[in-house]
């Protein structure tokens, strides 16, 4: 038998998923046998600071199975920054990104090679359908969904979430982006490259409980559209210029009626109270939009590390502690 020539690496991030780790496993290395005679595998396990036995149940996965790689965070750093670690240490020619709770079927892992085969570079998911999650969260992803893609300044994918596969020349186009507020599915269409889609069904989770959180929505939301479009500070604009307008035309009303009828200025209590509270109100949005900006300035500017490892197995630096910009 000839040795395999490729890498294939499959990252993925874990957050309290004690209950599908072990059937995660079995049901990965299931839909890859087939592929073993030309791709060496390995499954990159990032475990995002959950205090259950996922780590536990990494490790006794890693005993048995050498191609098992476990890196384990300091703390939770979220699933964006769990990714991306597990892109950083991952070794592979291609590497698909995958959920642990098996929403994502790895048996589309297969035919996301064979694109990559035609020349692909980035082959992403794209979930025709959403089995077991509640309408509110469907209703809210579809709405995001399209609300970012008429913000963005680059194109983005309807309903792709971050199942994917990357070629090495994206993974390393990716490490070179240092931004610490990560919408990855953006960056990875702002690298470019020949990139396809494949529909498939999301299934309901297997065990468990989502760990996004609405709090955790809003926020990835919030990262989503700062990240990639610079729409909301031209609205600001846009709106300040109607203001002022309709102000300066108010003003001559306001003149006007002075000047012919001074008697009647007074009776414009209600409209002054109104025009004040919605230009207050006004102002105070787009101050807080501003402060999305000047926040994320903020947080980029400090350049800490993107995460910490505090161990890992089986990497090419099996290293206690990790700075992920230290080689920058
Ligand atoms: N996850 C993570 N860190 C977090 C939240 C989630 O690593 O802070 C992982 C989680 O274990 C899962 C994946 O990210 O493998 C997707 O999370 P989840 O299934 O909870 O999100 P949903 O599919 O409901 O959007
Ligand atoms: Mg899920």
């Amino acid at each position: 038998m000839t040795e395999p020539t490729q890498t294939l690496s499959v990252v993925v991030p874990v957050y309290f998923e004690e209950a599908v780790l072990e059937t995660f496993y079995e049901r990965v290395c299931a839909a890859l046998a087939p592929l073993e005679p030309e791709f060496r595998l390995e499954l990159v396990f990032v475990n995002d600071g959950s205090t259950d036995r996922s780590l536990e149940i990494l490790l006794a996965l890693r005993e048995r199975d050498p191609r098992v790689k476990v890196l384990h965070f300091s703390r939770n750093f979220g699933h964006q920054i769990a990714v991306t670690a597990g892109l950083d240490h991952a070794s592979g020619d291609a590497v698909v990104v995958i959920d642990a709770d098996l929403q994502d079927p790895p048996e589309v892992i297969v035919q996301m090679l064979a694109k990559w085969r035609e020349g692909y570079k980035v082959v992403y998911g794209v979930r025709a359908a959403r089995r077991g999650e509640s309408p509110f969260k469907r209703g809210t992803a579809k709405l995001f969904y399209r609300l970012l893609g008429r913000l963005s300044d680059v194109p983005l994918p309807l309903d792709a979430g971050d199942f994917r596969l990357l070629d090495r020349a994206v993974v390393e186009a990716l490490r070179r982006m240092p931004e610490e507020s990560r919408y990855l599915r953006g960056m990875v269409s702002w690298v470019g490259y020949r990139q396809c889609g494949i529909p498939y069904v999301r299934d309901a989770r297997y065990a468990g409980k989502t760990k996004y959180t609405l709090g955790k929505m809003l926020r990835f939301a919030f990262n989503g559209i700062t990240s990639f479009s610079e729409k909301p500070l031209v609205l600001a604009g846009w709106m300040g210029v109607f203001a002022t307008l309709i102000g300066f035309l108010y003003l001559i009303q306001v003149i006007t009626g002075k000047l012919l009828r001074p008697e009647t200025v007074v009776s414009g209590w209600a409209s002054m109270i109104g025009v004040v509270i919605f230009f207050g109100g006004i102002q105070l949005l787009f101050l807080g939009v501003l402060g999305q900006y000047v926040g994320r300035i903020y947080r980029e500017t400090k350049r800490r590390p993107l995460y910490i490892l505090e161990e890992s197995w089986g990497t090419e630096h099996d290293t206690r502690a990790d700075h992920s910009r230290a080689d920058q």
